[in-house]
């Protein structure tokens, strides 16, 4: 028998890879556009055709290409961008993979005209399906202009899989949006057609905000809030809508580094900043631009996948969160539901005759905080109340903004409420209830135990150490063909949280150990067979998102129940594990875990 194996035509190959990087006239767009960017252009015109299906154009006045490099620039990984795999991690331009063109090309009819400053011929190119039909000297303006025609013409099943007219220029707005939006300083303007849709030159981010999304009937500056913060780790930058103005369809823009991303982790600390400042169906707008040190992120190298890997996840989660409800509440937006600043001194009204001399202070030479110690602290009642903040430091070490240390103002709080500090009451088998400085607080026990469990998870996950518990009698997992590829994408996950898996047969595994957390939960596969169908229901795959999910379903088992008595020790430990975690207010689905009663409200039931 012959051989059967051969390399497919470059034409098929670039059709195939061109699946991956052009879904739609509004990729095309995006490539376009960026490639501009990238090219220095202070001026782009956009203009599509159809909703993009006979025509995008992009002209630009940027650097232009020479008649060598015009001709290079259609080829699979022809780039000026990066030379080697070590550029990868230093990413600041658009595009880099060098594929976007060849796979323009490989699906449409693409005109391109362009002209370096230096140049005083221009080169025309013409290229369809792949095939160069014409390159040519012509006099043309500096800078680039493609035209691609027809998307698809030669793949009819994409063509017919294209969406309504609305639905792709939709599309092709929110690609427009995200690059206009991190470039105030280029001038951009956009045909649909013959209508010029939008005008946009050169600004600040705020302005170019108001172009885009503004309108006479909605100014939108003034519902706008301004956030900035730099730490040495991110600097945030950027506006948040005030929450009066929250909608059902809001538009929502994240940027990191002058790139447009999706991140649900982070989505969901601005939303909790609002939570209980806007109905639970409505949405703020944000706009908000983040800068870090490029080595620190992981930009998905696939091209139409906006997921970004942060280093630093946590640690930016808790910036951000700050910064966003700083900014609301120095407007006033929200209700001081927070901790009372006790211990913070008063200042003193001094009479005008008073005489002002500076305080005395005296200390201890000798007193050296870190050699052995001599101080021992006094044995007291509420001894046991710091119990777990030790274990607890390494949880809350990140949370070092100095804008939210919960477990300092939790101290302080239950310190000054003398009378019955570390009193706990369990109500209905459900609440914990204790009297604090400002009233009485509510603690729901599972949603609170879901929170400190889902922070374990989420550690052991990242640090890759969680520990096992062997099965006495080891389960037996029976995977569907179609699970099975879901579970194999969390398996390594499952492993850094303790679980232990062995290969049996095809689809089949033994089940040998188990989060220690798990102990005392039956129904192992259950569990298995819920986190595969939230890893599945996960919108994007981000793994940041699949841990999520790991974590919350294993929290969720884990987690105390509703209905269960629990003894005054265990009562403390859990409010003060809870108040370790950065976000103790709110479990990672957004349920509400404590309520304060305050005072006031307690008072007003005897009027
Ligand atoms: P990438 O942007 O990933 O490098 P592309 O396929 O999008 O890959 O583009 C290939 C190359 O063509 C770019 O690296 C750049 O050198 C050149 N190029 C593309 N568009 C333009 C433009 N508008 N102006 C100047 N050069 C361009
Ligand atoms: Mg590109």
């Amino acid at each position: 028998m012959s051989d059967i194996i051969h390399l497919l035509p470059d034409s098929v190959a670039n059709q195939i890879a061109a699946g991956e990087v052009i879904q739609r006239p509004a990729s095309v767009l995006k490539e376009l556009v960026e490639n501009a960017i990238d090219a220095g252009a202070t001026f782009v015109r956009v203009a599509i055709k159809d909703a993009g299906r006979t025509l995008v154009q992009v002209s630009d006045n940027g650097k232009g290409m020479s008649d060598t490099d015009a001709r290079m620039a259609f080829e699979r990984h022809a780039t000026s961008k990066i030379k080697d795999a070590q550029d990868l991690f230093s990413i600041r331009t658009m595009g880099f993979r060098g594929e976007a063109l060849a796979s323009i090309a490989a699906v449409a009819q693409v005109e391109m005209r362009t002209r370096r400053e230096e140049d005083e011929l221009g080169t025309l190119v013409e290229i369809a399906g792949s095939r160069v039909f014409r390159q040519e000297p012509i006099q043309c303006d500096k800078g680039t202009t493609f035209q691609v025609k027809n998307l698809f013409f030669n793949v009819p099943a994409r063509r017919r899989f294209l969406k309504s007219d609305s639905v792709e220029k939709n599309h092709i707005l929110q690609e427009f949006y995200r690059i206009v939006l991190v470039h105030p300083d280029v001038e951009f303007s956009f045909y649909d057609g013959d209508d010029e849709i939008f005008k946009l030159p050169v600004s600040n981010t705020k302005l170019r905000i108001e172009q885009v999304f503004g309108s006479a009937k909605k100014k939108l500056n003034q519902q706008l809030l301004n956030i900035e913060t730099d730490t040495n780790l991110v600097a945030v930058k950027g506006f948040i809508g005030r929450p009066e103005y929250a909608q059902k369809q809001a538009h929502q823009f994240f940027f990191v580094n002058g790139r447009y991303m999706r991140h649900p982790y982070f989505h969901k600390a601005v939303m909790l900043a609002y939570n209980q400042l806007i109905q639970p169906t409505d949405n703020p707008v944000y706009f908000i631009y983040f800068d870090v040190d490029p080595q620190t992120i992981d930009i998905n190298i696939h091209p139409t996948k906006t997921e970004i890997k942060f280093e630093n996840e946590q640690a930016i989660w808790s910036i951000l969160s700050a910064t966003v409800k700083e900014a609301l509440g120095k407007f006033n937006v929200v209700p001081s539901i927070d901790f009372d600043r006790e211990g913070v001194p008063d200042i003193p009204v001094q009479k005008a005759d008073s005489i002002i001399s500076p305080p005395k202070t005296s200390f201890n030479p000798s007193y050296n905080p870190f050699g052995a110690s001599t101080y021992k602290r006094p044995q007291m009642e509420w001894e046991e109340l710091y119990k777990g903040f030790e274990k607890q430091a390494e949880i809350s070490d990140f949370n070092e903004t100095g804008q939210d240390r919960p477990v300092e103002i939790f101290q302080s709080k239950m310190n000054k409420d003398s009378e019955n500090t570390g009193t706990y009451f369990q109500i209905k088998n459900r609440y914990i209830i204790t009297s604090v400085k400002s009233g009485m607080l509510m603690i729901d026990q599972r949603r609170a135990h879901i929170r400190i469990l889902f922070d374990q998870f989420m550690k052991e996950i990242s640090e890759k150490k969680g520990f096992s518990q062997q099965l006495l009698f080891p389960e037996v997992l029976q995977l569907m063909p179609d699970d099975y590829l879901f579970f194999e994408q969390i398996k390594t996950e499952l492993r850094y949280v303790g679980f232990e898996f062995e290969a049996e047969k095809t689809y089949q595994y033994q089940v040998k150990g188990i989060p220690a957390q798990l102990k005392n939960t039956s129904g192992v596969l259950p569990l298995l067979s819920d986190m595969l169908e939230r890893v599945r229901q996960a919108t994007g795959d981000a793994l940041s998102v699949i841990h999520e999910q790991i974590a919350l379903s294993l929290a969720e088992t884990a987690a105390i129940q509703t209905g269960q008595t629990m003894s005054k020790k265990e009562m403390t430990d859990l409010v003060d594990q809870l108040f370790a975690c950065p976000a103790h207010n709110h479990t990672p689905d957004g349920k509400l875990i404590m309520t304060i009663w305050t005072q006031d409200e307690i008072q007003a039931r005897f009027k």
